[in-house]
């Protein structure tokens, strides 16, 4: 008998800047899930995993360009590579060979791959290859499968991936019949949180009453729109100043966007981080409470997600 088709749906949690707190409600969001696949795409700074102590299954390079590399057996050091790359990528200090003393050289990290060298060099002495610039992982954790990423030192690309990172989770959800995809956002507005959301179901955005953070929620909401996805909004360490909570309330409504609850602040957080425990997982009361509650309108609102047909197979 064929079993009952699962739409997979796709929650993204993020905030306008790090250190919000985001990361520690998507953990206690894990853990409240009954069955979720986890995809951390904070790939900058990815630390969901210091929370839930994943046990790694998989591990893969990531190449999300190629670079250019000079053969210096080849080149007869005319420069006119140096002379066309805007980049400044490339320098007269390559090793000699049996026709000049000294060739040119590629910094692989200036290097964007722009390939306007290779296209230029008339002894086709240049080469590409990709560019190995991160990892990324599938784990096992006591919540359910994750998906993270690391990011190399000075690498970019990290929207690429950023979207593999969440293809590879939506692609377990499937194969494990979940219905659930749990993301934590990149932080901003930048391509990696426009890669986080793009085509997601529903986005939750973590903020906090200071002036940064009504400015942050007035940028985030603003893509959200553009994107067209359905946006909740959470006021974190919301008593630590009321009057500029208040004034995040009533601009979410002016923005026609949700408010999901406020989670007051409270050192327990802190605790639970240095115990690698979610809060929920951690404590009881105070914090926790106010997690909960926001969990329960969050998967009020999945719940409420109009159900779509299932992809058909192309
Ligand atoms: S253009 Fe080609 S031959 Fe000329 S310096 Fe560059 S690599 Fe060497
Ligand atoms: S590929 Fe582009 S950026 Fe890289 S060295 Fe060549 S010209 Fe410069």
């Amino acid at each position: 008998m064929k079993g009952k088709s699962i739409v997979t749906k796709e929650l993204v949690v993020i905030s306008g800047k790090g250190g919000t707190g985001k990361t520690s409600i998507v953990a206690s969001f894990a853990a409240l899930a009954e069955k979720v696949v986890l995809a951390d795409c904070d790939v900058d700074a990815a630390d969901l995993h210091l929370v839930l102590g994943p046990r790694t299954i998989k591990r893969e390079d990531f190449s999300g360009g190629s670079r250019a590399r000079i053969m210096s057996g080849h080149c007869t050091a005319c420069g006119k590579c140096e002379e066309v790359c805007r980049f400044d990528a490339i320098s007269y200090d390559g090793p000699g060979n049996g026709k000049v003393e000294t060739t040119y050289r590629i910094d692989p990290i200036a290097c964007e791959g722009c390939g306007v060298c290779d296209y230029f060099c008339p002894e086709n002495a240049i080469e590409f290859a990709p560019a190995v610039n991160g990892k990324w992982f599938v784990s096992e954790t006591r919540c359910g499968p994750m998906v993270h990423a690391r990011l190399g030192v000075a690498e970019e690309n990290s929207g690429k991936l950023v979207t593999l990172v969440r293809t590879q989770a939506k692609k377990i959800a499937e194969e494990q019949r979940q219905d659930l995809v749990l993301i934590d956002g990149a932080p901003g507005i930048g391509c990696p949180v426009v890669a986080s959301i793009t085509g997601a179901d529903l986005v939750l955005v973590v903020t906090e009453p200071t002036l940064s953070g009504l400015h942050d929620l007035q940028r985030v909401s603003d893509l959200t729109k553009h994107f067209g996805i359905e946006t909740l909004v959470c006021i974190n360490k919301s008593d630590l100043n009321e009057d500029l909570a208040s004034e995040i309330e009533t601009q979410t409504r002016q923005r026609g966007l949700r408010m999901a609850g406020r989670v007051r602040y409270d050192r327990v957080v802190t605790e639970a981080q240095i115990k690698k425990k979610s809060v929920v997982e951690y404590a009881k009361n105070g914090v926790a409470t106010d997690i909960k509650q926001l969990w329960a309108e969050v998967s009020d609102a999945i719940s409420r997600l109009d159900s779509r047909p299932a992809e058909s197979p192309s």
